[in-house]
């Protein structure tokens, strides 16, 4: 049995039984089985079940909000807001089902048509991270059945409660078993079994990077397509040019969200030497006003890590620093409120080398570096293993051309601290892995292309 915990709280606030590999098996036999009939439907039939899905959770949206923040620990209104975003992406799914555009080719032989068609490329299993337990699993969902694809997904097993909530509303929209499963278990054990089964055709995979490599060793034998969505190491550099205001409030926000707890948080904080003591001031007064708290209250409030294994890193990392010379400005420690709260933190003195630079930090740390001009920063920025996004405040044109094109990242935001909705191809290159998720790319990562020679137009 799967015990499910407030992480504010620790109480216990719902249980799941785990499936057994048997169990798995068959809900991926069913995953199969689905496929022909799900497939062969118009889009426009399968848009309108995605529609009734989005306007069934949505008519709920408080329960599954209170839900999530129980859940996952984020307060109500991020909650609320991740639901929003999630809900775009079936929103946008149900319209772009419809667009799934061939092409034809003008012809190199004078008695045939060329067409290039599109078709799903077949069964999907999913497995979903705990940082966004709603929009993760409609970001997927809905792209796969918008092309056509049947899914199987394995929620993250500290907050299984949303993707079983999200699989009833589904239900009563009419996208029935097999069309879409969830499964929770042994996460090894339904890895192996999803990317061994040859009548998978795709891996679709967020959380970090070591299960993403694995995965990708797992699939190597039947050659699964994959969309890998990895760990970051999000720089974000503020020029002595910048909007000091904007800039500050673009980094707390991006910094705070779900307790730093975000592939995109803003993991190294570059500031130009020059403006360095002005923006440290502005930022301590921004984070100051923020409280800390269990999240089911209307402010926006920092909440807690979402488990053990989540604070005990956060509290390495700062240690390690601390040990390592580094300025305690803000913080530093577990909060007073116990459990697995800990105090929004500001840390200046830090070397590039330093366990906090080089690892993803998923904590309420601002990581904060000098630079001294624009070429030096940018070579330390693309110092690391990843590039899923990097942010940069400047107000000059050229500066942000040039950022534009040498930041080594999936995803370049400028002179702003939010990556955006359902409209963006949303993805990493280096270990941030490979795949859009979000807009019209991310649709054709669940199609196969077709080339059809139609010749015989002399006969
Ligand atoms: P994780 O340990 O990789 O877990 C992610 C998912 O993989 C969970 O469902 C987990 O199951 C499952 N899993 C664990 N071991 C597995 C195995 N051997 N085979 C198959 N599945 C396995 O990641 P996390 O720590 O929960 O999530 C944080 C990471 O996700 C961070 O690195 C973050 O940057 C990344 N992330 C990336 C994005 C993006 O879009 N690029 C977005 C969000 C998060 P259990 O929960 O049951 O262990």
């Amino acid at each position: 049995m799967l015990i499910v915990y407030n992480p504010a709280t620790g109480e216990e606030i719902g249980r799941v039984a785990k499936y057994t590999s048997a169990e798995v098996r068959a809900a991926v036999d069913r995953t199969c089985a689905a496929f022909p009939e799900w497939s062969s439907k118009l889009a426009q039939e399968r848009s309108k079940i995605l529609r009734r899905w989005h306007d069934a959770v949505k008519a709920d949206k408080e329960a599954f909000a209170e839900l999530l923040c129980r859940e996952n620990g984020k307060c109500l209104t991020e909650a609320r807001g991740e639901i929003d975003y999630g809900l775009g992406f079936i929103e946008w799914y149900a319209e772009e089902a419809k667009r799934v555009y061939g092409d034809t080719i003008p012809t190199h032989d004078r008695n045939a048509n060329v067409l290039v068609t599109k078709e799903a490329i077949g069964p999907v299993a999913a497995i979903t991270p705990w940082n966004f337990p709603f929009m993760m699993i409609t970001r997927k969902v809905a792209t796969a059945l918008a092309a056509g694809c049947t899914m199987i997904i394995k929620p993250a097993e500290d907050t299984p409660l949303t993707a079983f909530k999200l699989l009833e509303y589904a239900r009563m929209a009419g996208i029935e078993p097999g069309v879409l499963e969830v499964v929770v278990g042994d996460p090894k054990e339904i890895g192996l079994i999803f990317t061994g089964d040859p009548r998978i055709r795709k891996i679709t995979f967020t959380g970090s990077t070591g299960v993403g490599k694995l995965l990708a060793a797992q699939c190597a034998a039947t050659l699964k397509k994959m969309t890998l969505e990895l760990g970051g190491n999000a720089p974000f550099i503020v020029f002595q040019d910048a909007n000091l205001d904007e800039a500050v409030k673009g980094l707390v926000s991006a910094k705070l969200r779900n307790c730093g707890q975000v592939c995109i948080s803003p993991n190294r904080i570059f500031v130009q030497h020059s403006i360095l003591e002005d923006f440290i001031k502005r930022v301590k007064a921004a984070v100051a006003k923020i409280g800390v708290d269990q999240g089911l209250c209307e402010d926006f409030v920092v909440g807690p890590l979402v488990n053990q294994l989540g604070f005990d890193k956060v509290v390495r990392l700062v240690e390690d620093a601390k040990a390592a010379g580094a300025k305690v400005l803000m913080g530093g420690k577990p909060h007073a409120k116990g459990g697995l709260f800990y105090e929004p933190t500001v840390l200046t003195g830090l070397q590039d080398d330093s366990p906090l630079a080089t690892e993803e930090i998923f904590g309420p740390v601002f990581a904060i570096y000098s630079f001294k001009d624009e070429e030096e920063v940018i070579t330390r920025a693309n110092q690391t293993e990843f590039g899923l996004v990097a942010y940069a405040f400047t107000s000059a044109l050229g500066r942000s051309l040039r950022l534009s094109r040498q930041l080594e990242a999936g995803m370049v935001i400028l002179n702003s601290g939010s990556v955006g909705t359902a409209s963006i191809p949303f993805g990493g290159i280096k270990q941030s892995g490979y795949g859009r998720e979000g807009s019209y790319y991310g649709i054709e990562e669940y199609v196969q292309v077709k080339y059809v020679l139609m010749a015989g137009a002399q006969f």
